[in-house]
């Protein structure tokens, strides 16, 4: 089985077998549905590709409802051993579990893994129904921090002992009176994880010839959170990347707008102007580095701009693991109706396949979705927006791919 085991380390190459172990979890709502249709496209594409001499020993682990109901626990210490063991994981849609104990299943294994970056690439599929006039001149990649900012979980109700606490603390140090009914929420942003998460991107744009990193932040309103992530992104870029990049200010006084060849743009843009830039000049951004919250907010608003939550896929990375998830959540209201969309989770699939370096299996899949998109023949989502479509379900859907893979 060693044999079978994905090597990834900090620093090092990874080593990828030809038989790689890669753990699963399907997680709740409609995620059982989407995975069983993902596997098969994806199983189908290794072997088309591949002819036998790569393939994935997938192994389900357990996690979420199903889990706690057979377990009592939501995400026992089995599937956490599994991840550590095998490197890479892909999970579905998890719920928030209900009462105590872990808030968030998707955070609490972003923190236990120290999962630092979540990346979410937007891209246009021709054919697909979008808002926008231009959709094909969105191609991003957003990194998102995905340890801390808000989603950190500290924070107080209202009426709590804590809150008042805090809130006489603050009009102690700064003479500031909050109201006495105030919730109270912590905001902590580093630069320890401000400036590994910002070195990714830059990385990630280096390796991929692309242009530009924006730096997403809030830093004219909440100076010492959003505006540090700001300095912080500067800095990094400076001290680990001088060779590779130009600041845009450099770029327009300096050199005249011309930017010096192989060098890429870092640029920041306040969180506000960077909504409407997406929409009006999309084409000027390319890789954008966020806090977690802006980094939330932004890629769910991208993948609608390209055609929804259905296609959007996702990835957590950290130092020694690397855990790919789609961008939504288990859509609980068309949960086990076959009606949703999985090619979110294939197009997940296919991220964890590029990272791995299988990247002609990879390109497979995304050849077919586009196939089968142009084809007409899409689930509900796309149907309903797509004029003389042929509705499938979940299932068809990825048989429809299948046959599309050449
Ligand atoms: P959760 O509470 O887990 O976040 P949610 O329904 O509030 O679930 P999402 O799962 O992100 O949030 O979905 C929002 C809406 O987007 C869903 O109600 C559904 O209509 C649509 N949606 C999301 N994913 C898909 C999909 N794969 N296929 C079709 N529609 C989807």
């Amino acid at each position: 089985m060693a044999d079978n085991i994905i090597q990834f380390k900090k620093n090092e190459n990874m080593i990828i077998p030809d038989e790689p172990v890669i753990p699963y979890i399907k997680g709740d709502g409609i995620g059982p549905e989407i995975w069983d249709a993902a596997q098969k496209v994806v199983n189908k594409s290794i072997i088309f590709t591949y002819n036998g001499k790569k393939n994935i020993q997938w192994l389900e682990i357990p996690g979420g409802e199903k889990s706690y109901k057979a377990t009592g626990e939501y995400l026992p210490q089995e599937s956490i051993d599994a991840i550590k063991k095998y490197s890479i994981a892909v999970k579905g849609p998890l719920a928030t579990p209900v009462g105590g104990g872990i808030r968030s299943l998707n955070v609490h294994l972003r923190q236990t893994f120290d999962l630092y970056a979540n990346i979410r690439p937007i891209e246009y599929i021709d054919f697909v129904p979008s808002p926008m006039k231009h959709p094909e001149k969105i191609k991003m990649v957003i990194f998102r921090e995905n340890t801390e900012d808000v989603y950190s979980g500290i924070e107080w109700e209202a009426g709590t002992k804590e809150a008042s606490e805090i809130i006489s603390f603050i009009r102690k140090k700064t003479g500031k009176a909050l109201p006495k009914d105030s919730g109270i929420g912590i905001k902590p942003i580093s630069e320890g994880n401000s400036k590994r998460l910002v070195a990714r991107a830059i990385s990630y744009a280096i390796e991929k010839k692309l242009s530009s990193v924006t730096l997403m932040h809030k830093g004219n309103i909440m100076k010492y959170t959003e505006g540090a992530f700001r300095k912080w992104g500067y800095e990094i870029a400076k001290e680990l990347f001088n060779e590779n990049t130009i600041t845009e200010k450099d770029l327009i006084e300096q050199y005249q707008g011309n930017c010096p060849e192989n060098k890429i743009i870092i640029k920041d843009r306040i969180a506000d102007m960077l909504f409407q830039d997406v929409l009006i000049k999309p084409e000027e951004y390319h890789v954008i580095a966020a806090p977690n919250l802006n980094g939330d907010y932004l890629s769910d608003a991208l993948a609608a701009q390209v055609g929804g939550l259905g296609l959007a896929p996702g990835a957590n990375l950290g130092y020694e693991n690397a855990i790919f998830e789609p961008v939504h959540g288990t859509a609980p209201s068309i949960a086990g109706k076959n009606l949703a969309n999985p090619g979110s989770l294939i197009l997940t699939c296919a991220m964890m396949l590029d990272f791995i370096g299988w990247v002609d299996s990879a390109q497979k899949i995304r050849s077919a979705i586009q196939h089968t998109i142009k084809n007409k023949t899409v689930t509900e989502d796309l149907a309903m927006q797509m004029k003389g479509a042929k509705k499938l379900g979940c299932k068809e859907f990825a048989d429809a791919i299948i046959a599309n893979i050449k």
